[in-house]
């Protein structure tokens, strides 16, 4: 393979992919992922072209430049797919400040012309591949387990083949600011043939990771309320068909708490609109906070929610609406014109075990909603009726 037509083609191809690449960072910058990937496909392009240019730069820059280019794009690229697989908390700085210490290091090395300098940046760039596949393989929940496996695959192949590299270089280059010698080597440029395939392959992973995110969003648009981030109406419909049919075949309780604010229309007309809102956001949170992961908070109507619980009892979901009811009574919502102060009135019911559905579920648990605001408002009612 002739060096200077593997080099023209790379190049061109990769700058196809980084304009592309960029050009969606900058039309989704809210995904902070694809600009991390941006960054570091323009770093990995300008390493091309520094390799490309062979001959025609010095060495400092065909070589050594190149090589620390491709360890900071590297570093890129995982911070890209960190943050579509963890989020949150924020990366520590340390890797980054050990990149730099071994940037440094190889700098000096470099130029003081030390043989085997350039373990200075291959071992470092095997362990950042290493360790990007690490975090995906470690963190990688729905919707981005399948594009986090591919991913993961793709770069341990390119770890494999940098560290094949790696030995070549010890066993024939070791002196890295002769490494123009090897463009000779087939060894040397299929394998970075291999590496080019691979980074290929690693811009479509990235096209994958942001239509997966997407995706996520509009699902999450459309199943959550967005003033307060319960889950919307249709969403708990459908969790309580499926969460009764699991109950059924489990012979396992299910119970549903029916909740609405007490005289909600007179704090709008007191406090304002604003006041109304902030008072639903801080109830959801509220609540939230008193729930398991596997209950369901929703928003079925203006001041009215719905929790379900699975696998509990009425007498346990009775429990938890009543320290709902209490932790509710005591908030002090802050709001700009003084704190807010509200109650709620609660109603609980359970699946019953013969021919119940979630929509007779759901009509009791109302119905006993509506006896707590009988009984004169912040209060809890269970409805006990039917459950055998
Ligand atoms: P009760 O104790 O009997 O439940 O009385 P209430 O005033 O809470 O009940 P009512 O159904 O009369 O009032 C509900 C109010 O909720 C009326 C409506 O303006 C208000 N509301 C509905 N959705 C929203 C919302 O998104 N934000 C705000 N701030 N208010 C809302
Ligand atoms: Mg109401
Ligand atoms: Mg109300």
């Amino acid at each position: 393979m002739d060096h200077a037509t593997f080099f023209f083609t790379n190049i061109v191809s990769v700058s196809v992919f980084t304009v592309c690449i960029s050009l969606l960072a900058f039309y989704y910058p809210r995904i902070v992922g694809m600009r991390w990937f941006a960054g570091g496909m323009i770093l990995g392009l300008g390493k091309l072209i520094l390799q490309g240019l062979i001959a025609r730069v010095p060495t400092e820059a065909n070589a050594m430049l190149a090589n620390e280019l491709y360890l900071v794009s590297f570093m890129m690229q995982m911070m890209g797919l960190r943050w579509f697989v963890v989020r949150g908390p924020k990366p520590r700085p340390w890797p980054w400040f050990l990149v730099g210490f071994f940037l440094a290091a190889y700098t000096v090395m470099f130029l003081m012309r030390i043989p085997y300098s350039g373990n200075l940046i291959n071992i470092p760039f095997i362990v950042v591949c290493g360790a990007t596949a690490w975090i995906l393989i470690n963190n990688a929940n729905p919707p981005f387990i399948a594009v986090s496996r591919v991913s993961a695959i793709v770069l341990l192949a390119e770890m494999g083949v940098a560290a094949y590299r790696a030995a070549l270089t010890n066993l024939h280059y070791m002196r890295p600011w002769e490494t123009d010698h090897a463009q000779s080597n087939p060894s040397w440029m299929y394998s970075l043939a291999a590496m080019a395939f691979l980074a290929t392959i690693n811009v479509m992973c990235a096209l994958w990771f942001l239509v997966t995110e997407l995706q996520r969003e509009l699902a999450e648009q459309a199943s959550i309320d967005s003033l307060t981030g319960a889950l919307n109406r249709r969403v708990m419909e459908e969790a309580a068909q499926r969460e009764t049919a699991r109950s059924f075949r489990h012979d396992r309780p299910l119970c549903m708490i029916v909740i609405d604010i007490d005289n909600f229309k007179h704090l709008n007309d007191m406090r304002g609109h604003a006041a109304g809102d902030c008072a639903l956001r801080a109830l959801v949170c509220a609540t939230k906070s008193m729930l398991r992961t596997q209950d369901l908070l929703a928003r079925t109507g203006g001041e009215e929610f719905a929790i379900l619980l699975p696998e509990t009892s009425v007498s346990a979901g009775i429990a938890v609406a009543e320290r709902i009811r209490q932790s509710i009574e005591q908030l002090d919502v802050p709001f700009e014109t003084g704190p807010i102060r509200l109650t709620i009135s609660a109603g609980v019911a359970q699946l019953d075990s013969d021919g119940d559905n979630w929509e007779g579920l759901m009509r009791r648990a109302d119905a006993a909603m509506y006896d707590a605001k009988r009984a004169g408002r912040n209060a809890v009612v269970g409805c006990y009726q039917s459950v055998v």
